[in-house]
Formats: structure tokens, C-alpha cells, sequence
């Protein structure tokens, strides 16, 4: 089968020729319908080679739906045929944090080397994947798989953020979303969906601002060093109640801490390599929390997909096939992407 594997640090990721897998007990075997492409696989790729965590070469891909084509021993409730989509977080499954369904936070598994597909373990960019358990799958119930893939992650990873700060998103509150990518965009829809605030988005190209408006922003600013003031401005002088960061730059983060209101929430999402000074004298407003929250629940993806399913989320799509899949790296990392790149093997 073909693969888009990243094969050598430093270099371009390849599409190659590897055997397609077998599934031992418990595993499922998909025959991947769509992969989406997230800019973390392309911080995943600047690393330098001395602290490179993953075996090389490695399947790329970490956004996956697919249907059932083989199971191992052992496997029940799934049919060959079945439309699922691939919870990536795999945790050891045994765990408190686990039996909740939040794999995202297991501290054994990176112990035990249980590592999510397309980030040390094989993955989506393939024509099939192999999943460790059926449980790590969600059933797409009609769902179109294309829509379904960018949820996995670019739709999960919002939710999660955004739901912990559900009770600071009142009536009369102010969201800011930075960064209207893949995840921004669902970020911006999500809000809209789940709470009435007002929704504020930044980026840095008119295109991205045109998207952020059309998927339900309240208002769009370019991200300059305005911004903050004008947020500022927006706020009637007070701050914003949560700010979610798509970006995690110095230059995002330093927006975040000025647009703040006191008692509010700042969500460092992004891995731009920014950091934050918390603590008096740190610059942050008083009572404000920060956070960086990290993928999401099972029961999440669940509900990500109800509220999609249901019409709420939507994500906007650019699709690319195998052979261009390294292309479409190439067009994220210079931010020409709209919306998330999706790849249909
Ligand atoms: P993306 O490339 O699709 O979107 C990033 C957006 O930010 C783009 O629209 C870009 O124009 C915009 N941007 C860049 N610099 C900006 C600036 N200074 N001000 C405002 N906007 C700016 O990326 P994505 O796939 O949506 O991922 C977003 C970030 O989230 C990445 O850093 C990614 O690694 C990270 N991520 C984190 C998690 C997690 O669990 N914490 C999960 C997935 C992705
Ligand atoms: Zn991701």
C-alpha cells in the first residue's frame, strides 16, 4: 500500500510503498477514507534530530476515519464495512483517567510506549491503519468522512478547550480566537454553538479573516501590534473573558496576556514556543488562569461528532490525494492553506 511517511529529520515527508498490516488480537484494521494534515505534524517535523522522540521512518497522519476491513482475535462489535473515526490519545485504557475516557491525560502510556497514530505510531496518511483497540473508535453514523476527519483533532482539541470555560462564556461575554487554521476555524463554530458569547478572531491575512466571518465570527482583526489595543477597545476597556490561542507564539501570547479581563481564562493551544509569565508581576490581570490543554476525551469526539452530525460544525475543507499529500505539508507551513487539508488515499 502507499504511505506518506516522515523518513529522514530534516527532510520533506515521502510517499513510499510498505506492506499493508495484519491486526493482532484485539486490533482493527481500516481502510483509510480521509486523513486531515495538522500543523503540529510540521512542528513534529522541525525537530531537530538529537531530541527526535519517534522511531524513523514513520507514518504520518494523526486525523483518521476509515471503515472496518479486517479485526484481530478477540475484537467485538464492529462489522468489516463499519464508518468510524479514529480516536488518536490512546492511553493504557486501564487508568482512572482513562475509564473516564480522557486517554488524552494517561500518564502510562508514553511509559508503556503507547503512542497516538501519525505521532509515533503508524498512521493515517496510508491507504490502511492499524488501531490498537476497538474502543478508540467512534462510529460516524452517516457522517461524511471528509467532514468527520478534521474533528478527530482540529475539532476535538477546541471543544475540550472551550468547554472547560463554559461557565466564563455567559451572556455578554467576549471570546478571542488567534489563529483561524484548522483548529480556529471549528474553534469559532464551536463557540457559536455551544455558548453566547461574542466571538472575536484574529489572523493574519484577509482570506483567513473572510473565513473566520463566514464561519460565524462577530469580529475579525488582523494580528498586529493593534490588536490588543483594539481588543482592548471591543471590551469597553475591560478585557476579554477567554482567550483561546491558536498560535502560541511570544508575539500571540504577549495579545493574550493585554486582552485578559481580570478572573478570565487564557488557552494556550498552538505550539509556537511562546511562554507566559504567571504570577504578580507576571502581567497577567489578577485571577486569570492559563492553561495548555492537550487533544480531548473520548466522550468529546463523541459529542464533536453529535454537534456536527446535528449541522452545528462544519469544517471547511481543502482535499489533496496521497501522491499530493506532500504538497499540502508544503502549503500549510506557508499558510495557504484555508480551513484543514484533507487527504483522500
Ligand atoms: P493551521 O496552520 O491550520 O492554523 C494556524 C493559523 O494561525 C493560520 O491561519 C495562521 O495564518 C495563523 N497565524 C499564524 N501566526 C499568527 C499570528 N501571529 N497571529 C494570528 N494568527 C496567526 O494550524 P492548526 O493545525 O490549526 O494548529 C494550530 C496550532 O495548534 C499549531 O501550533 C498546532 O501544533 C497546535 N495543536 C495543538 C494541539 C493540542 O493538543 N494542544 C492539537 C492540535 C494542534
Ligand atoms: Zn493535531
Amino acid at each position: 500500500m502507499r504511505a506518506v511517511q516522515y523518513r529522514t529529520v530534516g527532510r520533506a515527508p515521502e510517499v513510499v510503498e510498505v506492506p499493508v498490516p495484519e491486526p493482532g488480537p484485539g486490533q482493527v484494521l481500516l481502510k483509510v477514507t480521509a486523513a486531515g494534515l495538522c500543523h503540529s505534524d510540521l512542528a513534529v517535523m522541525g525537530w531537530p534530530e538529537e531530541h527526535f522522540p519517534y522511531a524513523l521512518p514513520m507514518t504520518l497522519g494523526h486525523e483518521g476515519v476509515g471503515t472496518v476491513a479486517a479485526m484481530g482475535s478477540g475484537v467485538e462489535g464492529l462489522a468489516e464495512g463499519d464508518a468510524v473515526a479514529v480516536y488518536g490519545p490512546w492511553g493504557c485504557g486501564r487508568c482512572r483517567g482513562c475509564a473516564q475516557g480522557k486517554e488524552n491525560c494517561c500518564p502510562y502510556a508514553a511509559g508503556l510506549g503507547i503512542l497516538p497514530p501519525g505521532l509515533g505510531a503508524p498512521g493515517a496518511l496510508a491507504e490502511y491503519m492499524l488501531v490498537d483497540s476497538a474502543r478508540h473508535l467512534v462510529p460516524l453514523d452517516g457522517l461524511d468522512p471528509v467532514q468527520a476527519a478534521p474533528l478527530t483533532d482540529a475539532g476535538l482539541t477546541p471543544y475540550h478547550a472551550i468547554t472547560r470555560s463554559l461557565p466564563k462564556l455567559v451572556p455578554g461575554s467576549i471570546a478571542i480566537v488567534i489563529g483561524v487554521g484548522g483548529l480556529g476555524h471549528l474553534a469559532v463554530q464551536l463557540l457559536r454553538a455551544l455558548t453566547p458569547a461574542r466571538v472575536v478572531a484574529l489572523d493574519l491575512s484577509g482570506e483567513k479573516l473572510e473565513l473566520a466571518k463566514s464561519v460565524g465570527a462577530h469580529e475579525v482583526l488582523l494580528s498586529d501590534d493593534t490588536a490588543a489595543g483594539r481588543i482592548r477597545e471591543l471590551t469597553g476597556g475591560t478585557g476579554a473573558e477567554v482567550v483561546l490561542d491558536f498560535v502560541g507564539a511570544q508575539a500571540t501570547l504577549a495579545v493574550a496576556a493585554a486582552s485578559v479581563a481580570v478572573e478570565g481564562d487564557v488557552t494556550v493551544v498552538g505550539l509556537g514556543g511562546g511562554t507566559l509569565a504567571v504570577g504578580f508581576g507576571g502581567g497577567l490581570p489578577f485571577e486569570v488562569s492559563a492553561t495548555f490543554p492537550y487533544w480531548g476525551s473520548r466522550v468529546e469526539l463523541v459529542e464533536v461528532i453529535a454537534l456536527a452530525r446535528q449541522g452545528l460544525v462544519s469544517s471547511h475543507v481543502e482535499t489533496f490525494s496521497l501522491e499530493e499529500a506532500p504538497t499540502a505539508y508544503e502549503r500549510l507551513h506557508a499558510g495557504k492553506i484555508n480551513g484543514r487539508a484533507v487527504v483522500l488515499p
